[in-house]
This record gives structure tokens, sequence and C-alpha cells, in this order.
């Protein structure tokens, strides 16, 4: 494996002739708290419900990134590429099998965004890492690797694609208008309220004006943070945000069969990019969120036009959709 930048839109891809996985045998599930396998725990969350404990974070199986070496980035000819050098972690969410977000306590919830948050920060400890993701997929079409409830967290000596497109124009925003751009949208939606789904204390979930799937989601803190690590690890501050994301999650499941969530959070502004830049006005011009895009069964593909996304569904049928279905 190799990571390898395509020099016309300046993203990076991991690219490699993966060897065959033998298939796993039978249908042992190795974060169950039983299963006795002997995972590398990188951190574990104290119980709230009396479980093992109530999330813990594992060296992923079958890491696509290496955790040793440089990344050591050369070129040829017009070309650059690096060693996949990076973090890749499995954020096991429950110590139960069958306990999904969706119909978790929101305490475990709370304990499984703070893991997060705590392994956020740790890896933006390492100076060879630029940026954290944070991401789950859900349901047999969405990529979704174990049957556990789990997601993935992968640290990488780049700024993902979708991440440094939002970077520029939230500079670019806050340059011209002195404000966050995502400060602004949440101020749209909420004086709208066209495509608002629910507001909970300092949280409030809504579809974008501009989704890229029917039903899109985004959640985020209605008052300005950078920083999805700096909200996780403030005590009591995740518990609207939980409930919130629970009931979110709930309603988009009674509408789809799978579901794409990632985090969109600052990148590692600990050690100072000199090429990235976007640390001059991070603090002020980016707003962290969480991006949840449903998959509707087989017409998923359809959607998606290559290129230019195609929802058949506008935003504002989405919202007012998704507002009507249960929480719980
Ligand atoms: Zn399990
Ligand atoms: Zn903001
Ligand atoms: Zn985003």
């Amino acid at each position: 494996m190799e990571l390898r930048k395509d020099p016309i839109t300046r993203s990076w891809v991991i690219c490699g002739d993966e060897p065959e996985q033998a298939p796993s045998a039978g249908s042992f599930c190795p974060f169950c708290p039983e299963s006795g396998l002997p995972l590398q725990v990188v951190a574990t969350s104290p119980t709230v419900n009396g479980s093992p404990w109530s999330a813990r974070a594992v060296v992923h199986p079958h890491p696509l990134y290496g955790i040793d070496g440089e990344p050591g980035r050369s070129g040829n000819g017009l070309y650059d590429k690096m060693r996949p050098v990076g973090a890749h972690e499995v954020i096991v969410e429950n110590a139960r099998h069958d306990r999904h977000l969706w119909n978790a306590d929101d305490r475990e919830i709370e304990e499984y965004l703070a893991l997060c948050g705590q392994r956020i920060q740790d890896l933006k400890g390492d100076v060879r890492f630029k940026y954290v993701s944070v991401f789950k997929n859900f349901g047999s079409m969405s990529g979704q690797e174990f049957d556990h409830p789990t997601s993935e967290i992968v640290a990488t000596t780049f700024v993902p694609r979708r991440v440094l497109y939002e970077l520029r124009s939230a500079r670019q925003h806050y340059q011209v208008k002195e404000r966050c751009v995502f400060c602004d949208i949440l101020q749209q939606e909420q004086e709208q309220k066209l495509r608002m789904i629910e507001v909970r204390g300092e949280y409030m979930a809504a579809c974008p004006y501009a989704p890229r799937v029917p039903y899109e989601t985004w959640i985020a803190p209605r008052n300005h943070e950078a920083y999805f690590e700096r909200s996780a690890l403030r005590s009591g501050a995740m518990r609207d945000f939980a409930a919130l994301l629970r009931r979110t999650l709930f309603r988009i499941r009674t509408i789809a069969d799978g579901f794409h969530m990632v985090l969109h959070t600052s990148p590692n502004t600990i050690h100072k990019s000199e090429t990235l830049g976007f640390w001059k006005t991070i603090e002020d011009d980016y707003h962290w969120h969480l991006e949840i895009l449903p998959i509707l069964g087989a017409k998923a593909k359809s959607y998606t036009f290559k290129e230019v996304y195609y929802s058949p569904v506008s935003s504002e049928t989405s919202a007012a959709i998704l507002r009507e279905r249960p929480t719980e």
C-alpha cells in the first residue's frame, strides 16, 4: 500500500494490491468482552451500565495505515507518493453486541464521544499526523466491516480532501466577513426553520441546503467551537449531543437501511504546518460538525451521478419527514 497524490486535484489516495484476506472463522465476534481474543487495547472507558466497560479503542485488526516510521514523501517525475504512515483504530461503541448508538443509554453514548475526543487529542500529540478522522459505516451497502457496533479512527499525515475544501472555504469566508461560515449557516437555519430537524440544548440537527443524498443530516454545536475534542472533553458538554445523536440516528434508521457518518473537526494545529497555513485563523473560522449520509437501499447507486450529486428528495422535504419520525 502507498499514498499517491493526484497531481490535478491534489488529493491523496491510498492505493495498492491488497492480498485476499482469509474469511474469518464463523460468527465469532472479536470485540465482545467474552471473546478473550488478544486485541491491542489502546484505551477503555469505565462502565456506566454494569458491562465490563462502556467503550474502548483497539488497534484495527487489519490496519490500512502503519504506526511506525516516517512518511518518506518522495517524487517520481511529477508524481508524489508517501508511505501510509498513520494510526488506524476501531472504537468499540458498546460492550454489548446488539447495543447501537440509536438504542444505547445517553450516558453510554457520552462515554463513546468522550473516548473519541481523547483519542483525537492523543493522536494529535504525534507531530507526524496532520488530521484525525472519526467515521462509521453502517449497513451492508456501506462497507461496514464488523457486526459489533464500531466506529473507526484514522490519523493521517495529510488532511482528507473534503475537509481541506471546507477549511479553504471557511478561511475565505472569514477573510471577507470576519465571521465563521458555519455559524452564519446555523443562524440562518435557526431563523428559517425550513431544514431544521431538532434543537437540543447547545446542539442542532438539520439537513444541509445542498444535500449530497436524500436525508443527509448534520449535527453541530450552535455556538462556535472549532475542535470536537474540546467539546468532548468538557465535563457534561456532550449530554445534549449524545441524546441528539441517538434520536437523529433513530429517525434515519426508520428511513434508511444504512448510513455513513463522519466527524469533521479541525486538523492538528498543535504542530503548526507552514505548508497548510490554515492554523492562522482556524480557531475562529472552522466549526466542528458531524455529517450523516443515509444509504437508501437499492436506489443508492443512482443518486450519485459520479461527480454531481443528485438528491431526488429536497432538504426541506427530508427535514419535514425526519421531524415526524419516531426518536426511540
Ligand atoms: Zn460482538
Ligand atoms: Zn462557527
Ligand atoms: Zn463537513
